[in-house]
């Protein structure tokens, strides 16, 4: 995420689902300090399970998303520049390319701002992801799933590249 330029400092989170439970990236962290033993196991109503960190502010987001999608096994979350300079349009990133289809399942909707970390933010998010793979976050961010968080990071960088195309139509 950092070589892509997909997350600065300690922005964004990872999180994989492994049954019933939830990894999760802690809060507050620089990524290249980060080390497995870092991340925080969660159960899906948020309880610490194992980890001594302090679990991502974003967790509530993540842990809707696992509850109301069986199938979302790895959830990124990022704040690359043009895809979240988009969110602040409030209008879906719909490029109609075949990059952005495969990667997101179609348009991706922009839910609307929330404070980060509230349990509106995950209500809102959830809302606008609907069965596709990526969501923008209102003037925040992006959120994408994954069959592994590697394939979700595809999807953040997809998105952004999309977004990034999407500027260039509008000649800004
Ligand atoms: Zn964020």
């Amino acid at each position: 995420m950092l070589r892509l330029g997909l997350v600065a400092g300690t922005s964004g989170n990872v999180s994989a689902r492994e049954g019933e439970l939830v990894h999760i990236t802690p809060s507050g962290l620089p990524y290249p300090e980060m080390t497995v033993d870092d991340l925080v196991t969660l159960a899906l109503d948020g309880t610490v399970v194992n980890g001594y960190r302090e679990p991502s502010s974003e967790r509530r987001v993540h842990l809707a998303v696992y509850t109301a999608r069986p199938d979302a096994r790895a959830l990124v979350h990022s704040h690359s520049v043009h895809a979240t300079a988009w969110s602040f349009l409030g209008e879906p990133l719909d490029t109609g390319t075949e990059e952005l289809e495969d990667a997101a399942g179609g348009p991706v909707l922009t839910a609307p701002f929330e404070p980060t970390g509230s349990d509106e933010i995950a209500a809102a998010a959830l809302e606008a992801l609907g069965e596709r793979q990526a969501v923008l976050l209102g003037r925040h961010g992006v959120l994408a799933v994954g069959a592994s968080p590697a394939r979700a990071v595809d999807v953040c960088a997809a998105v952004e590249r999309q977004a990034q195309v999407a500027w260039l139509l509008r000649g800004a």
